[in-house]
């Protein structure tokens, strides 16, 4: 049945903000969360005059973004997993630069399978490396069209169809089968076709993760970045503290940026989400010679491992720290990371979501707010628009 697999893929949940129109003076405001959601809405509002506090639940600022230098070795550590800034937006490329050096860093990927290290997102280089080939560009491609893909699925629906259809039986079984039951704990002929649609297939020897034409690393960290956004006169941070609706009160409008059923005390039930362990290791030097390494087959347990220094190619370090990543369902004590947005919980999430647009002093905000998986250059475009929507709407003055 195909239903099963259609993940509920909706674009945007519009989540309407109606603001109260009847002070114009400088309003007081909270933002729930101090990732870039928090973080970009609240610097935009405070300078434009208004009072904002910001409060998280966790010791730290930056959300899952959050980065610091491990104690002995002195690397850089992305504490939730792996992020590299990516964008075509040139407002948001700006905005990052403006509080952050952004070094150079290309995502270049590899995955281990069949007892070898092959290049991603495939690319001409894993092409002839797994068939044991020298094809120029077109004989890959006719191959790969004529010999490996099932052109007969016309219309693929799920990531196995899709993958089926554009790399064949045999790359998808080495690199995607595996790796995506462990990512999202279901048969690829469960997913929708979107989630492969992220990846491209090159007959070329390009083997950079992303398309994006601004694409880098903050120099110090991305908590360092996100503290200089919070570094204003009109802003108060207060970690460790969670929010409780009850103080919603207190404030002229609250900008919620944590779960949104957990909004609402999960009473229409939890919408799923996959967390990830991290089990960290030391090395001393170089562990594995990049970044990410993927693992594509199910009877490795861990999807991938992470190895931190790379990601600041400009600095040295003898140390290495790296994480194995595990997925798995996200309990109730659990960090969510992905959404799994399964076509079951369409009607609970519109439930939540109608519930969110009559809320008459919240916005929901982020990526947990809106239950959507969001890159970061996405997270800031919303941010920065969702500011503009309240400056509009209330109509304040800029201050200087
Ligand atoms: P968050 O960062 O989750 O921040 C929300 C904050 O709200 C948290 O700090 C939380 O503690 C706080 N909070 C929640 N509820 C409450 C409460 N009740 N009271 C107080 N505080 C509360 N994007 C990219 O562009 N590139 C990448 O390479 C990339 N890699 C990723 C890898 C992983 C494993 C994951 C999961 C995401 C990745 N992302 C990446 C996406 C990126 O993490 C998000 O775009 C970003 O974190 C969204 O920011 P946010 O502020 O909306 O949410
Ligand atoms: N994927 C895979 N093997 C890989 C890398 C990715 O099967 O080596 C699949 C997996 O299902 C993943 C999807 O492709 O969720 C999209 O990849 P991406 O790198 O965008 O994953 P994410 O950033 O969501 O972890």
């Amino acid at each position: 049945m195909r239903g099963a697999f259609a993940r509920w893929t909706a674009g945007h949940v519009n989540l309407k903000n109606r603001v109260d129109r009847s002070n114009m003076a400088q309003k007081n405001l909270l933002m729930v969360g101090a990732g870039l959601s928090g973080a970009v809405i609240g610097r935009k509002l405070a300078e434009a005059g208004h009072k904002v506090t910001i409060v998280d639940a966790r010791d730290h600022i930056a959300g899952n973004c959050h980065t610091e230098r491990d104690a002995d070795s002195g690397v850089m550590v992305h504490v939730y997993g792996p992020h590299i800034f990516h964008t075509d937006d040139t407002e948001v490329w700006d905005y990052v630069n403006r509080f952050q050096t952004f070094m150079p860093y290309k995502n270049r990927v590899k995955t281990t399978s069949g007892g070898q290290v092959f290049s991603l997102p495939v690319n001409l280089h894993t092409i002839n490396q797994f068939f044991n080939k020298t094809m120029r560009p077109d004989e890959a491609h006719a191959f790969i069209t004529q010999e490996q893909a099932d052109t007969s699925i016309e219309d693929p629906q799920t990531f196995e169809e899709q993958a089926m259809r554009f790399v064949g039986k045999d790359l998808y079984e080495a690199f995607f089968k595996g790796y995506t039951m462990k990512q999202w704990g279901c048969h690829p002929s469960e997913l929708p076709a979107s989630i492969l649609k992220r990846l491209p297939v090159r007959f070329n020897y390009d083997d950079n993760y992303f398309f994006h034409k601004y694409q880098g690393m903050p120099e110090n960290g991305y908590t360092d970045m996100v503290a200089g956004i919070l570094e204003h006169e009109n802003i108060t941070v207060h970690l460790s503290t969670s929010f409780d609706r009850s103080q919603t009160a207190d404030y002229d409008h609250v900008f919620y940026s944590g779960q949104l059923d957990g909004y609402y005390g999960y009473d229409l039930g939890r919408l799923g989400y996959r967390t990830l362990d991290f089990e960290r290791f030391t090395y001393d030097g170089d562990y594995q010679g990049c970044a990410v390494m993927n693992y594509g087959e199910v009877d490795v347990p861990y999807t991938r491992i992470t190895e931190h220094k790379h990601f600041s190619p400009w600095e040295s370090h003898e140390g290495s720290v790296c994480y194995k990543e595990f997925s798995r369902e996200c309990g109730a004590e659990d960090i969510p990371y992905y959404p799994i947005r399964l076509m079951d919980e369409k009607d609970m999430l519109q439930d939540y979501v109608k519930r969110a647009g009559a809320e008459q002093k919240v916005t929901f905000v982020g990526r947990l707010g809106t239950y959507r998986y969001l890159d970061m250059d996405v997270t800031i475009r919303e941010a920065l628009d969702t500011a503009d929507v309240f400056l509009n709407a209330t109509e304040a003055d800029p201050m200087p």
